[in-house]
């Protein structure tokens, strides 16, 4: 049997179990999910997670009780009579029935608007005596369904995911084949959970939301600007190294110009509202390419220019729906280490293989080595002749396999403007983040005119290269730091080095120690507080710092430290001098 027969079962259950427990209870839908199933309800009064336990044990008892899952068909008429109280249930017959009867499922008092496939009956979730000889087959399986499922959390949803619909309660449950399969599974939640971004930016002080400045607009702390820097510190290096010019453009742009690169006709439900200053309209970017344009367009570039790379640590807005919006991993305004290629057709190939092979190494210094790839196809709506398309879709290939990288095909995939490949990084618990993206366009060059002037003296059309390695700076610290749950590699950490003296008489050893670290280019802070070493060895632990120094009399003497460092606690007494080469060296190879 199918595990998402058995989730959609269980949701049926999950229902029936609400129905009994809050009575007058209006019914959404419930559907099985990846990992799981949920059901919507409009419940008589607001229920906490501390209901949970009460609803799964009701759902236990259900399923003991060899409850039948029986299908009918019934006409529109009867369908209304039957759930004459079900005002959501009404509003899908409404939907429904317009082609003819529809199929409800009942299961003891409990019938819902279904099309199934259902278990035959609840003792198919658990072994108990199944009177059924053609159940034999799969007992073996079922009897553990039982306890290989869980409620795991409540949330809002709004009534067919419509803002202007009443908010529901969502209760999601989580099934599996046996219990075993559960347990891993929730033992992986329980990694994630602690990795979750959203709680260590609060918890390092790296960034914060706030209610009053907006949904989706992150604020950097300190500390998480720190990180920002030393990312963009690199990207400049990196980049400056292959030929890059960084430049800077505005916030907003004019009407006119988003008409011509096609945003207001193509991506208009992602832009906000324009604003009107003397009686023009401006609009917020969504995306850096215009601006791009506009600087590679200010005057007559010859085939010698060219490939010209303009790259941007480019701030866009973008409308998100306020339900999508996830800590640093969906916002609405984010910052994308940007850049677009102009270059020749000929070069088109060569400038492909290169950014491909920037943006894997780029993403191995932070620590990534493990992707999925897709190279996104020709969608339904497009721009461009279906040649121009075969031969930019033929140089991703091309430079996908010159490079031995795998790749999926993403059929239809594509941007209207032209073909892409995706790079999507795994973190440690091996979940997928779609970060790079490096995309041919044609339209762009098409739409503004662009130009270049050839060997013989004549004009040509350039092609134009959109990519980000990063995605966003927003994205890439939010992975980053579910990538690392936190401890980030010592080049990445805002703080590298903490000096902690043992007694106040160790103060003025302490501070030169200080004084040597922070002249080797090091982040470090002298804790000389009065507090005890074992209590800053606490927080240091909180905080996830790299590398701690204590030193008291014995160090002090001999002119060492004595290291503590994250994640292996006390590796014993080193020189200065030693200690400093060893984290330049970690440094170096950013480990
Ligand atoms: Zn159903
Ligand atoms: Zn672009």
């Amino acid at each position: 049997m199918k595990i998402e027969t058995i989730r959609h079962s269980l949701s049926h259950i999950m229902a029936y179990s609400v129905q009994e427990l809050f009575p007058g209870t209006k019914f959404g839908i419930g559907p099985a999910i990846e990992q799981g199933f949920y059901y919507d309800f409009d419940l008589p009064k607001p229920i906490s997670d501390e209901n949970l336990p009460k609803i799964e044990a009701k759902m236990r008892e259900l399923i003991k009780q060899d409850i039948k899952f029986e299908k009918k068909i019934v006409s529109k008429k009867e369908a209304k009579e039957i759930f004459k109280s079900q005002p959501y249930k009404l509003e899908l017959i409404e939907e429904l029935a317009r082609v003819g009867p529809v199929s409800i499922y009942q299961s003891g008092d409990f019938v819902d608007l279904c099309r199934g496939p259902h278990v035959k009956s609840t003792l198919q979730l658990h072994s108990g005596q199944a009177p059924y000889k053609s159940f034999r087959d799969y007992t073996g399986q079922a009897k553990e369904i039982i306890d290989a499922f869980k409620l795991t959390k409540i949330a809002g949803a709004y009534w067919k995911g419509n803002e202007k619909n009443k908010m529901l309660t969502r209760i999601y449950g989580i099934a599996f084949k046996n219990k075993k399969e559960l347990e891993n599974f929730l033992f992986k939640l329980e990694e994630a959970e602690k990795r979750d971004h959203r709680i260590l930016g609060q918890k390092l002080e790296l960034f914060l939301f706030d209610e009053e400045v907006g949904a989706g607009l992150p604020l950097w702390q300190p500390k998480g600007a720190l990180i920002r820097k030393i990312i963009e510190d690199y990207l400049y290096e990196e980049l400056g190294k292959a030929g890059y010019q960084w430049i800077i453009t505005p916030h907003i742009g004019k009407e006119n110009l988003f008409q011509t690169s096609g945003h207001l006709e193509f991506y208009k439900e992602n832009m906000y509202s324009p604003i009107e200053i003397e009686k023009e309209k401006y609009y917020l970017k969504p995306m850096n390419c215009p601006f791009h344009i506009k600087i590679y367009n200010s005057k007559i570039r010859s085939y010698r220019d060219l490939p010209m790379r303009l790259a941007e640590l480019g701030t866009v807005y973008r409308y998100e729906r306020s339900g999508t919006l996830h800590g640093l991993i969906r916002v609405r305004g984010f910052t994308q280490d940007d850049a677009h290629i102009f270059c020749t057709p000929d070069q088109s190939g060569g400038e492909l293989i290169s950014l491909l092979k920037q943006a894997i190494k780029i993403l191995k210094d932070f620590g990534f080595e493990d992707y999925e790839i897709y190279l996104a196809t020709r969608p339904e709506k497009y721009v461009g002749t279906i040649k121009i398309w075969q031969k930019a879709t033929n140089s991703l290939k091309y430079g996908l396999e010159k490079l031995n990288l795998k790749y999926q095909i993403d059929p239809k995939g594509g941007v209207f403007y032209g073909p892409k490949a995706d790079i999507k990084i795994k973190d440690s618990l091996g979940r997928p983040w779609q970060c790079t993206t490096i995309q041919v366009d044609f339209n762009l060059p098409e739409a503004f005119k662009l130009n270049y002037i050839d060997k013989k003296g004549k004009k040509q059309r350039p092609i134009m290269i959109h990519r980000t390695p990063l995605g966003s700076m927003e994205r890439f610290l939010g992975c980053l730091l579910e990538n690392y749950g936190g401890a980030l590699p010592l080049w990445l950490s805002p703080e590298q080095i903490w000096i902690i003296p043992v007694g106040s008489r160790h103060k003025k050893y302490a501070e030169s120690v200080r004084g040597r670290a922070s002249d080797a280019g090091f982040r470090v802070k002298l804790k000389s507080e009065a507090e005890t070493v074992s209590k800053k060895i606490r927080e240091a632990e909180i905080q996830k710092i790299p590398y701690l120094l204590v030193v008291g009399d014995k160090e002090m003497k001999s002119k060492s430290v004595r290291i503590r460092q994250r994640g292996k606690g006390d590796i014993g007494e080193i020189k200065i001098d030693k200690f400093i080469e060893k984290v330049k060296m970690e440094v170096e190879k950013r480990k």
